[in-house]
């Protein structure tokens, strides 16, 4: 069961960046306005997730850590109209897996928090306000073949940062904070999508862009998009997500880049941070462990949808 539990875990632990990103978007599920994340050593030596979410009562924290136990979808049909980022029941299981883990948790009407070593199973009295405290101390310490594919600490913290940031985009309603090595690196205060795109992506890429925002068929976008010029092209400021979750979609991309190919010529891309908004539905979110890839039922539609939310974008800054 170790073993089935350390190949199931390579599918969704890759790096520090990715247990990153399944312990933010816990925090997120559990309904967090804001989100710590401490690292040390890129991310390697340990990662500290703190949120004031609602917290996991005493009586499910061994259940957290169990293979697909998760308590955000009860049936097939739940699958189907999914709306929180987690329901595969596997993230804190491969974690604990592949590192050392504890948790420590308080919901609002408990007398204090717990705490779960995840090795030991030993549960103890913890101090902390409302919400949950997850801590993965050195990723892959028993899969050292795996260990020995991490990056410099440098490039680990630059991936941790990413997956950060893709978070901070899609919920700008809460607020982040990243440190490293016990140095603030970054915050970003709860603001407006706005502000918050320009805290993260920076002045530039709102001077580039416009605002998209467009309804076609069940097919919602919105967002900012436009083209810098050659100097400050930045392949890397290209973000996508279907409701709320980021996803590499080569559809949209497509259908991004063909509102500008017109104007874009050679290798210059377009930079973007574009929400689409569709009915869950018509789109499977469960293909892919890491779920950063999705099928449309209609692929057609969404490529038309993001090609049009940009032509007509383009066409009121033009006016
Ligand atoms: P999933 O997110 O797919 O449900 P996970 O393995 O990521 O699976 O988490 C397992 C369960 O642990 C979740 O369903 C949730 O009940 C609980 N949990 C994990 N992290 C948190 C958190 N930060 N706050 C509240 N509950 C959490
Ligand atoms: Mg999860």
């Amino acid at each position: 069961d170790e073993l089935i539990s350390q190949i199931a875990a390579g599918e969704v632990v890759e790096r520090p960046a990715s247990v990153v990103r399944e312990l933010v978007d816990n925090a997120l599920d559990a309904g967090a306005t804001q989100v710590t994340v401490k690292l040390l050593a890129g991310g390697i030596r340990q990662i500290l997730i703190e949120d004031d979410g609602c917290g996991i009562p005493v009586d499910e924290l061994p259940l957290a850590l169990k293979r697909h136990a998760t308590s955000k979808i009860r049936s097939l049909d739940d699958l189907e109209h999914v709306l929180t980022m987690g329901f595969r029941g596997e993230a804190l299981a491969a974690v604990s897996s592949v590192a050392e883990m504890a948790i420590s948790s308080r919901t609002p009407d408990a007398a204090h928090a717990h705490r779960l070593d995840a090795r030991s199973g030993e549960l103890s009295p913890a101090a902390r306000s409302q919400g949950t405290s997850i801590e993965v101390r050195e990723l892959f310490f028993n899969t050292p073949a795996r260990r020995k594919f991490l990056k410099s600490e440098a490039t680990e913290l630059a991936h941790c940062l990413e997956a950060v940031k893709r978070h901070a985009l899609a919920r700008p309603d809460v607020g982040f904070t990243v440190w490293h090595e016990g140095k603030l690196i970054e915050q970003w205060r709860a603001a407006p999508l706005e502000q918050r795109l320009r805290d993260v992506l920076g002045d530039d890429f709102i001077r580039d862009s416009v605002a998209v925002q467009l309804q076609v068929g069940p097919v919602r976008v919105s967002g900012r998009a436009g083209t810098p010029d050659a100097a400050r092209s930045r392949a890397d400021h290209q973000y996508c997500y279907v409701n709320g979750r980021y996803v590499r979609d080569k559809l949209l991309a497509h259908g991004v880049r063909s509102a500008y190919e017109d104007v874009l010529h050679g290798n210059r891309q377009p930079v973007y941070a574009l929400f689409v908004e569709i009915a869950p539905e018509l789109v499977d979110v469960n293909v892919h462990p890491t779920k950063i890839e999705v099928r449309f039922r209609d692929g057609r539609e969404v490529h038309q949808a993001a090609r049009k939310a940009v032509d007509a974008a383009l066409a009121v800054s033009r006016a």
